[in-house]
């Protein structure tokens, strides 16, 4: 398993730095260009100070996490928290076993907590179908009073923003970096997830999460999901993530069939990693067109098999 270290900024004693993992291989086949299936590489950040750290979104499988761990062993600070941005298992699942070897709480939202919930519901239906080898994912998440906590007396504020690429995602901004850490609300260089959009009526809540992430005013966005080789720039990351929607959703009305929309967002993004969840998105929205009055639920997950 390689990793990359990337990214260092540092305000007058923070500093966070940005662990990408590499895309996860799958069990399934391949994908209509002929590409075998994966995942898209998730994006963990350590933000640090003197002495302590807190981490963000740590994996899913086991093997990432300790690779993931040795990262952040040689940071050598005390880890005190790991925030889990949203409910979907590739960014939390590994997260009891970072708590277990640095001794750390981890800390989301009550929406996000439900929605791990949820997650675990889908393990033996999708998670552990498509990719071997994740741990034992117990939630064992605490919210924080008024979404917030510190990390050497900075201000670490969690902000939820709806639904993005799933219910109740949040983002964790740092004031004092100038840095919002936006899980899967935006994306850098990846394929947005945009199978549940059909759960809330299209991507217009999508949109308002984005201009939540806006609001807030960063120089600096971790994404999720990223091209380990894209710098942290907000105002680029977020106009992209707008285009990507526009984008896509243009495509949804002129491609007839999964195939057809898979390729035609290929042409137009050439660059981007995650083919896998271009073909997820595919597969539910176009699924479920073609069976509306089937359970949305299981069409969104057999589209990751
Ligand atoms: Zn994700």
């Amino acid at each position: 398993m390689s990793s990359t270290e990337q990214r260092t900024t540092s305000s007058e004693s923070l500093s966070y730095d940005v662990f990408v993992n590499e895309e996860p291989s799958h069990s399934g086949q391949f994908l209509p260009n002929g590409d075998p299936k994966g995942g898209s590489p998730v994006a963990s950040t350590l933000i640090y100070g003197g002495t302590h750290a807190v981490l963000t979104d740590p994996g899913f499988r086991a093997g990432q996490a300790g690779a993931l761990g040795d990262w952040v062993a040689r940071k050598d600070r005390t880890l005190t928290d790991i925030f889990i941005t949203h409910g979907h298992g590739d960014h939390w699942f590994a997260a009891g076993l970072l708590a277990e070897r640095f001794d750390a709480r981890v800390v989301a939202t009550e929406g996000s907590i439900a929605q791990m919930h949820a997650a675990n519901s889908a393990r033996p239906l999708l998670w552990d179908k498509a990719y071997p080898g994740i741990p034992p994912s117990p939630v064992t998440a605490v919210t924080v009073p008024n979404n917030r906590f510190t990390l050497e007396e900075h201000d670490l504020v969690i902000v939820e923003v709806g639904h993005a690429d799933t219910y109740d995602n949040s983002v964790l901004h740092v004031p004092d970096l100038d840095l919002v850490v936006a899980g899967d609300v935006i994306y850098n260089g990846a394929h947005l997830y945009l199978g549940e959009s059909v759960l809330v009526g299209g991507l217009g809540p999508w949109r308002e999460a984005i201009d939540n992430v806006a609001a807030l005013a960063p120089r600096h966005i971790v994404c999720g999901h990223q091209n380990k080789d894209l710098d942290d720039d907000a105002a680029r990351t977020i106009a992209e993530t707008r285009q990507y929607l526009d984008d896509a959703e243009q495509l949804l009305r002129t491609e007839h069939s999964a195939v057809d929309f898979f390729n035609a967002m290929i042409e137009r993004y050439p660059k981007h990693v995650g083919r896998t969840v271009l073909w997820a998105t595919a597969g539910g929205l176009y699924g479920v067109r073609g069976k509306p009055d089937d359970d949305v639920a299981g069409i969104l997950l057999a589209a990751w098999i």
